[in-house]
């Protein structure tokens, strides 16, 4: 009899839409919106370099919920609806647009290699730099004229992710600055929302100590991903002092990185 087979697929068992290095994206419970989910894997050099690091997912989601809360509050557009727990966000779904848009105010990183300027120079101005999403090319730098010969966005749609990146920019650069820390250089994506026929850029994926540059104003420690990078170690407690002075997690909250845990 049918009806009394157990239930192979449990009702909480949801679509995959995408898996990415860092996020899991499922299907979200409306049309038009997508779960985003925050895993602990940490990756580095193209996923070369790969490790479990317990609790980096649930500080993501939090950093970055509160990142993407107060951009919509500016009016600064992004994917961001609402946290869901500890792990997930509700996002409205979009289209990517497969650039990763850098902006840098302080010399690190690949800027500092390729063009041979000491780490912690202060740049003349703000940069901002695209690089083209494709693991297989190794994400290769590309110019305005690779991104609208080859379709990636209009020249219209280039303007407005660059407005975008420097109202972004501005925003972060004072958010950190008045808790001690230099925005030295981050990473966004953006995407294309549709709603009926109009359709705006808008900032989408994380922002987090994963994709920014996040150095102490007093001694210049790293409070971001070139922790995993360089074999630093400290990550987490980094990620979580970062929250702590943003005022996401109260002092003596630790990290829970799971729900309880049957003893035996
Ligand atoms: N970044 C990122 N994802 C990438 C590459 C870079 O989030 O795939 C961020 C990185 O954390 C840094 C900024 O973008 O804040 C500039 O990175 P850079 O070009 O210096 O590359 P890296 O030295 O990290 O390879």
């Amino acid at each position: 009899m049918d009806f009394l087979k157990p239930r192979l697929i449990p009702m909480t068992r949801r679509r995959k839409i995408y898996e990415g290095k860092a996020k899991t994206l499922y299907e979200g419970p409306e049309p038009g919106t997508l779960i985003q989910h925050f895993k602990d894997d940490a990756t580095a050099f193209n996923a070369q370099k790969h490790e479990i690091i317990d609790g980096k997912g649930v500080l993501n989601n939090r950093i970055s919920e509160y990142i993407f809360n107060n951009l919509n509050a500016i009016g600064v557009p992004t994917h961001f609806i609402r946290r869901l727990n500890m792990r997930e966000q509700l996002i409205r779904e979009v289209e990517i647009i497969p650039l990763e848009v850098v902006v840098r105010n302080v010399a690190a990183g690949s800027l500092s290699t390729k063009l041979g300027i000491e780490e912690g120079t202060q740049l003349p101005r703000s940069i901002i730099e695209f690089y083209y999403k494709k693991d297989e090319l190794n994400d290769p730098m590309v110019s305005e004229e690779h991104i609208t010969a080859f379709g990636w966005a209009t020249p219209q749609e280039i303007d407005d992710i660059m407005a975008l990146a420097i109202r972004v920019n501005d925003f972060l650069s004072g958010l950190f600055l008045g808790v001690g820390i230099r925005l030295i250089d981050f990473k966004i994506e953006c995407g294309r929302l549709w709603e009926g026929d109009m359709m705006r850029i808008v900032v989408a994926d994380e922002i987090s100590p994963d994709s920014c540059r996040l150095w102490d104003v007093k001694s210049n420690d790293k409070m971001d991903k070139d922790r995993f990078r360089k074999d630093m170690g400290g990550l987490v407690e980094a990620y979580t002092e970062v929250a702590r002075r943003l005022g996401i997690m109260k002092d003596d909250e630790p990290v829970r990185t799971s729900g309880p845990k049957l003893v035996q």
